[in-house]
């Protein structure tokens, strides 16, 4: 709890802060990441550069100070941000580092304004909620027996194999041949990859697309392609570890990779389940798809997905396969490139509409599971709120830095 002499303090500059909250981040970023150049190693650095770093942990700090007294607002959050924390491993001793420099960039991108009570409440401020953080990280790394800032494994890849035009499905097993650890289905976990070209490492989170309890972990990996700009000049780089991932990986190769983690999990019982889905987002569904079809096939299962192309539709023969053999599940699929439709049974044409008839009325009580690209996301996440679903139903995942609030 916030103490008495910090919550005004706090109060009063918050709006300032907030007002400044991307330029406080991204200062703080170049500032750290200059004195402390290893941990370029752990931070996404084409997120840095695109400023969505700065965003998300600036939208973190700040919604945790306003939400100080809403502990069950702010919880879901938290659990968010310690699961992508222990996925890339963070430590407590590096909380110590990041709070060091996110408080000078405050002081220095707010100069004279910043008075030392004011700086004292937001050093308190800052530890409320990092003591939060290293709680909920400390219990996630036991849960796993996970060795906090030990070296991370190498796993073998024991197959490769095309799951669309674009994206390649890496199965990966430990070398001594051991069990890997179950997860949850939906969870995700990441593969730390060297990069000669930049000469580091670079850390990138992909969700399994397999099973639990098969002993293997499986990722589908969407190649990100570079797009270049009129003139030949490029616009966007080709993605760095994806693009990696799809040129230089052979079976038998050894992949770096930490634990499993994610909140985005199903929800075990047996309420109706409704997964939707676009592009590789299918990654976790198909997780969670293969999952009921093992343990629960009689669990009443909405299935809807949307892709470019059959082309583009990762995992389709397993996936349909899979739903085919369930008695209670339904399908739908919408193919959005003109014409792509006709040659796919049952296939919608355009973009998913969750009103369409084909689908009928949601189960009761139904889950509901988005994972695509954003503004997929927020057009499915409206739709089912018009139609009255309750926003608590609604689980997403997001395949980039958690912009928190996007989906509100
Ligand atoms: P990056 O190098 O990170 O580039 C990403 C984008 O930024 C590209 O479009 C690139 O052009 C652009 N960019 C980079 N640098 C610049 C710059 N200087 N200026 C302008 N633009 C720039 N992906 C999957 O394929 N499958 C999954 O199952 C999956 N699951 C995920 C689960 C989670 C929880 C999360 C957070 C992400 C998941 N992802 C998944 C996404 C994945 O982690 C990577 O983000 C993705 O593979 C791209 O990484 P990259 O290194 O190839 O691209």
């Amino acid at each position: 709890m916030l103490s008495t002499t910090a919550r005004p303090w706090i109060e009063a500059t918050l709006p300032v802060v907030l007002e400044h909250g991307e330029a406080i981040t991204r200062h703080f970023y170049q500032r750290m990441l200059g004195q402390h150049p290893e941990l370029k190693n752990l931070f996404n650095l084409s997120n840095q550069s695109q400023g969505e770093q700065a965003q998300a942990l600036a939208r973190a700090v700040y919604a945790y100070a306003a939400h100080m007294d809403k502990p069950l607002q702010i919880s879901p959050v938290l659990d968010r941000i310690a699961h992508k924390h222990v996925s890339l491993g963070i430590t407590p001793a590096q909380y110590t580092i990041v709070g060091r420099h996110l408080l000078a960039s405050i002081g220095e991108v707010l100069g004279e304004a910043i008075t030392a009570d004011i700086a004292g409440a937001w050093d308190e401020a800052y530890w409320l909620m990092a003591s939060d953080l290293i709680a909920r990280e400390a219990r996630l790394y036991q849960e796993r027996h996970w060795s906090v800032g030990g070296a991370w494994p190498d796993l073998e890849v024991s197959a490769l194999q095309a799951s669309s035009e674009d994206t390649l499905t890496l199965t990966l097993r430990a070398p001594d041949g051991k069990p890997l650890p179950a997860f949850a289905p939906g969870q995700y976990l990441s593969v730390a990859l060297p990069l000669p070209e930049m000469g580091l490492n670079q850390i990138r989170q992909y969700s399994l697309s397999n099973r639990p309890g098969e002993g293997v972990w499986r990722i589908t990996v969407k190649r990100v392609r570079g797009e270049a700009g009129r003139g030949g000049e490029g616009v966007r780089p080709a993605g760095c570890v994806s693009t990696r991932l799809h040129e230089h990986i052979r079976v038998g190769d050894l992949l770096r990779v930490g634990p499993t983690a994610g909140d985005f999990q199903l929800r075990s019982g047996q309420q109706a389940v409704v997964m939707i889905s676009a592009g590789v987002g299918i990654t976790p569904m198909a997780s969670m798809l293969q999952h009921i079809a093992h343990t629960q096939p009689e669990r009443p299962l909405v299935f809807a997905y949307a892709a470019s192309s059959p082309e583009h539709y990762p995992l389709r023969e397993e996936v349909e396969s899979t739903l085919a053999r369930l008695p209670q599940a339904r399908y739908q699929l919408w193919l959005e490139e003109k014409g792509s439709e006709q040659a796919s049974a049952g296939a919608l044409p355009g973009r998913m509409a969750l009103d369409h008839p084909s689908l009928g009325a949601w189960p009761d009580d139904a889950d509901f599971y988005l994972c695509g690209p954003m503004a997929f996301m927020q057009t499915q996440r409206r739709t089912l709120l018009a139609q009255g679903v309750d926003r608590s139903r609604i689980h997403y995942e997001v395949f980039g830095p958690d912009l928190f609030g996007d989906l509100q």
